[in-house]
């Protein structure tokens, strides 16, 4: 993909027009490609990419947040990537997950001998987990859907399941999936992760891992980071894109895409794939009828998910090793992870870049996470950690555009078609399961099969 100016642009060009290119709309960009299909992008943004992001600081190689790939060998993005990509991206595994606990620390149990020698839990707990193992285990996606609309907790509550620090631990691993704690957290969306229904949607497998037990971790980071990753899509797509042009409004006449409009200029196209946060979308669609102009109201209040992320680059290497790290107390939401032990190249030689993240607490400014990353998170792990930190970097901002919760799970929240014909929705607010990259490849999966019915 090129990029060409606002005035470079002749709509004839191009099969279709990707309104933002995030994740969502580049993978979108990226099939239709294979297809022969060549797009136009017109993104709001001075680069491409979205949240799906990395850039250096001080000689580190930062990614927006902690881009564990999950499914690394299989899953819909990573489907895409090896579809898509040649030579397709090198992924280093994860070598395991450690949950810790106050002061005991339990790696993931990988059978029931292991769950009854469970180090977080007595007896009486471990013997829960491996009943509520067993009954998610057995369960079927149908009976999952059953439990769209309770969250997670309620499901335990009903099945018995109460044992604390079990909870505890389910709390900071669905965390990290859904977005939302426990109580908030959608049960189907949450047992769908641990069972891991689809073989490809959920994020942080590692909690399926505990209940179930597996040797495997398809979980890790891809060699070269995010930053090379998204380089490598904007060049196999076939097209050009446009940066600092946001999509000003998307017009429609008698229930049918006819264009949009970018800095005044509108842009004639009867198929455009709308990458745009939901929760704009009522400002952008010009529209004359109720039925489109519901449509978008309705799906414009979804709650998102907000990630914090503490990076920091330390003058020697410390923490060393491949492991993911869950603070589950003091303080639930903690995850500590030394990523340039996956891929060197993001540290000078013989430093250590780790990254610190948790979903943000609400009520609590910056600083104030910060401090609670650095105290109860980082130095209760590794002592004096933080007196080798010659970089510290911080970044906030949405992870996902809906958060798993009752009435934004997969079975509810729209697309790939909209009540326009030939307007189509992708991202992480729109139908595809999952979370993330994956949940932003299902949408794109789910745009490119609509399109090659309708064209
Ligand atoms: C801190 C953090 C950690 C993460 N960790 C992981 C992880 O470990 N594993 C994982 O799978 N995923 C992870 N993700 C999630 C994943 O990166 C995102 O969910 C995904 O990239 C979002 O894709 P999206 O399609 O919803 O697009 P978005 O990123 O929301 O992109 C939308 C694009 O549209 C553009 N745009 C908006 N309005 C307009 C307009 N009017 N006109 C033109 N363009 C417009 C925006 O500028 C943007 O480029 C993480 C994200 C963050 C932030």
């Amino acid at each position: 993909m090129q990029e060409i100016t606002l005035d470079q642009v002749d709509t004839s060009n191009y099969d279709v027009i990707i309104a933002g290119g995030g994740a969502g709309g580049l993978l979108t960009a990226l099939a239709l490609t294979a297809e022969g299909k060549r797009v136009l992008v017109l993104e709001k943004a001075e680069r491409l990419g979205g949240v799906w992001h990395s850039y250096w600081v001080d000689g580190y190689r930062v990614d927006q947040g902690l881009h564990v790939i999950t499914r690394v060998t299989r899953g819909a993005f990573v489907r895409f990537l090896k579809t898509y990509l040649s030579p397709p991206p090198k992924f280093v595994l994860h070598e395991g997950w450690q949950f810790r606990v106050h002061d005991k620390v339990g790696t993931i149990p990988s059978s029931i001998g292991e769950t009854l020698r469970w180090p977080l839990t007595g007896w009486r707990g471990r013997l829960g987990l491996i009943r509520i193992g067993a009954k998610i285990k057995t369960m079927k996606l149908e009976e999952m859907q059953k439990y769209k609309d309770i969250s997670f907790l309620e499901f335990m509550q009903s099945e018995g399941a109460t044992n604390q620090v079990m909870l505890d631990v389910m709390q900071s691993a669905i965390y990290m999936a859904a977005g939302v704690p426990i109580t908030e957290a959608s049960a189907y969306e949450a047992l769908r992760t641990l069972k891991d229904t689809d073989k490809e949607s959920s994020k942080l497998g590692s909690a399926k891992r505990l209940i179930m037990g597996s040797g495997e971790y398809d979980e890790g980071y891809v060699i070269s980071g995010m930053e090379e990753l998204i380089k490598r899509v904007i060049e196999t797509i076939n097209g050009d894109y446009v940066l600092n042009s946001p999509v000003e409004h998307i017009h429609e006449h008698d229930g049918v895409v006819t264009g949009c409009s970018v800095a005044g200029k509108t842009l004639e196209h009867n198929r455009i794939v709308s990458n745009i946060p939901l929760w704009a979308m009522p400002n952008i669609i010009k529209s004359e009828n109720t039925e489109v102009l519901d449509f978008f109201k309705r799906w414009s209040n979804m709650k998102p998910t907000h990630g914090i992320t503490l990076w920091l680059g330390l003058n020697k290497i410390v923490i060393g090793d491949r492991k993911n790290r869950v603070l589950v107390h003091p303080s639930p939401n903690r995850w500590i992870v030394s990523i340039s032990s996956f891929d060197p190249s993001c540290a000078p030689e013989g430093k250590e870049l780790v990254a610190i993240a948790m979903m943000t607490i609400p009520g609590k400014s910056k600083d104030e996470m910060i401090e609670i990353m650095k105290g109860n998170g980082l130095e209760e792990y590794h002592p004096g950690i933080l007196e080798y930190a010659e970089m510290e970097h911080v970044q906030m901002s949405y992870a996902t555009r809906a958060a798993l919760i009752p009435g934004q799970t997969d079975l509810d929240r729209p697309g790939p078609r909209t009540p326009i014909k030939g307007l189509y929705i992708v991202g992480t607010d729109t139908a595809g399961s999952g979370v993330g990259l994956q949940q932003a490849a299902q949408s794109a999966d789910g745009v490119v099969k609509a399109l090659s019915e309708d064209i």
